[in-house]
């Protein structure tokens, strides 16, 4: 097992918040009536894709019914169903679609976390939750760090999670942090490998951006490209078949 396997590991017997702790299972519990037949995951989300990522995407916390339902990143939600037809238009996914843990979705050279790992209510962690999860963030940077060459970050609370786990990974980011907006870009030099880091900042996938137009999906496909090309990845490339970017 490797380091990443094992930090998934962890991650799903996590038990620190208890807020999110009774929220995850009470839901697990409960259901939505559309989902009554299924088993839910109820436990943390552990990051999904290849341990060699060059490209990682970082989030916000599972959803209630998606990630907290079937156990992998944005599957099985309305935010899932806008990410992934991206990261397929851009070569970054084999398939389009993400409804289950085991419905063959493989990542090609990108990887997708959050700094909250558990589905929190109203998708609203607290900072006390967030700082609480944010080792696990800091390990999984740690671990990634000999290959990963660009981050999109998935909105403010993400940013806002995300400068502090870079710097304790090892990154060295500018005082005053820089903002959070749509199409932010900024290299963070040093880094555990020596390398610097691009980070790109994008609205978030959630229905309140996308249904409203706030994000559009080119404007998620512009941003998915530019950081594929900074992960020395080839957007566009071919979307089927064998796993061109790594496999794991
Ligand atoms: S949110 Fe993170 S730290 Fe809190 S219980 Fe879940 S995995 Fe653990």
């Amino acid at each position: 097992m490797d380091g990443l396997s094992e930090l998934d590991e962890r991650i799903t017997g996590c038990r620190a918040c208890p807020r999110l702790v009774d929220w995850r299972e009470e839901v697990a519990r409960t259901k939505r009536a559309a989902f009554a037949d299924w088993t839910y995951w109820g436990r943390p989300v552990p990051g999904f894709g290849p341990h060699d990522a060059s490209l990682l995407i970082i989030g916000l916390a599972p959803a209630a019914h998606g990630a907290n339902r079937t156990g992998r990143m944005f599957t099985g939600d309305r935010s899932g169903e806008f990410l992934y037809p991206a990261l397929y238009d851009v070569g970054l996914a084999s398939r389009p679609t993400a409804v289950s843990a085991d419905d063959g979705l493989t990542l090609y050279g990108t990887r997708i976390t959050s700094p909250v790992h558990c589905a929190p209510p109203e998708n609203k962690p607290t900072t006390e939750e967030r700082d609480t999860c944010r080792s696990w963030l800091v390990s999984e940077l740690r671990l990634l760090a000999p290959t990963l060459k660009s981050v999109v970050v998935l909105g403010g609370f993400g940013w806002q999670a995300a400068l502090p786990a870079f710097t304790a990974a090892g990154w060295q980011v500018p005082r005053p942090r820089p903002a959070f907006g749509h199409g932010a870009h900024v290299v963070l030099p040093g880094g555990p490998a020596g390398e610097g880091l691009d980070v790109f900042g994008c609205f978030h996938v959630s229905q309140r951006n996308t249904f409203t137009g706030r994000l559009t999906p080119t404007m998620l496909r512009d941003v998915l490209r530019t950081a594929a090309v900074e992960a020395g990845l080839h957007p566009d490339g071919p979307a089927q078949g064998a796993a061109p970017y790594g496999d794991s």
